[in-house]
């Protein structure tokens, strides 16, 4: 982790190190220092949330509650215990190994939460969060773009393991999506008719898939991309969609090659999954540049 924070915080853990050993503690001011730790909680937030993504990956396809029911290992169904559910530090205490059948947990449910820590950092320094400088505006906004990012993850998750978009996940995404539309009309940054525009277009999309491929039983895959790319642009910006749409293409082609290097043939690429990564690095991108370069 403080080789990730390193990397992209002008006060970095590394740099605090040389401050002390330089000035002592005195002469640390008290705003990196603020920022720190602000940057540190950030990170622990991150990793629950990540926690959080694993936990809905894995119940939403079975139509299990995702809020109510207690948390068990998948493989002896013992209930967890508090200290068998921090993010991180559980996996690396327990050695990667249920605590009761001393099963094997799978590496990647501890990846995905120090990665979504880091991705939390990475946004948070992207728009230039700072708890000194907070305006009401950039914590709302802030908070649609969480709970965005929540919904896109938990559907790139599902799916990477079952190649299909979750309705009720995608569902919550357009939700999400219009009140971020009614937001920004309320604040000035977009016009009315873009509003009503983006709005009967997601209606649109839903009512066609509700009444034409409903019927005929089709496939909806690509519609629900369809509906998704939408919502992408909607909740961020068309700049972004380019972005991520020409990443998308070329992680896809990357992936084809390597595939085609190890003689692996995935038919059903999971699309959706490809795009939600290449959405959320392209939202970074796009913010540390004109947040940092431009200005
Ligand atoms: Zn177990």
């Amino acid at each position: 982790m403080a080789y990730a924070v390193n990397m992209y915080m002008p006060f970095s853990l590394y740099n605090i190190k040389i401050l002390y050993k330089l000035n002592g503690i005195n002469y640390m001011k008290g705003k990196e220092m603020l920022d720190l730790i602000i940057y540190i909680l950030i990170f622990i937030t991150g990793t629950y949330f990540g926690s959080f993504f694993t936990l809905a990956v894995y119940r939403i396809p079975k139509k299990e509650n995702i809020v109510y029911k207690h948390s068990y290992c998948p493989n002896c169904n013992h209930k967890l215990g508090i200290l068998d559910l921090v993010p991180v530090f559980s996996y690396i205490f327990l050695r990667g190994r249920c605590r009761y059948c001393k099963e094997k947990i799978r590496p990647r449910y501890f990846l995905l939460e120090i990665f979504t820590g880091i991705i939390f950092v990475l946004y948070s320094f992207s728009i230039k969060l700072k708890l000194y400088n907070l305006q009401y505006y950039k914590i709302f906004e802030c908070c649609l773009q969480i709970l965005y990012i929540c919904g896109i993850v938990i559907i790139a998750g599902i799916d990477k393991e079952r190649k299909r978009i979750e309705r009720p996940v995608l569902v919550y995404t357009s939700i999400i999506a219009i009140a971020t539309l009614i937001y920004r009309y309320f604040i000035g940054i977009i016009t009315i008719q873009l509003t009503i525009i983006y709005i009967s277009l997601l209606i649109i999309l839903y009512l066609v898939d509700l009444y034409i491929l409903k019927r005929k039983m089709k496939n909806n895959y690509i519609l629900d991309l369809v509906i998704l790319i939408l919502c992408m642009c909607i909740s961020t910006k068309v700049n972004i969609i380019i972005i991520t749409i020409l990443l998308t293409i070329l992680s896809i082609g990357i992936a084809n090659i390597i595939g085609y290097i190890r003689k692996i043939n995935y038919k059903n690429k999971p699309v959706a999954f490809y795009m939600i990564i290449c959405n959320i690095v392209s939202i970074i991108i796009f913010n540390i540049f004109c947040n940092y370069i431009i200005k």
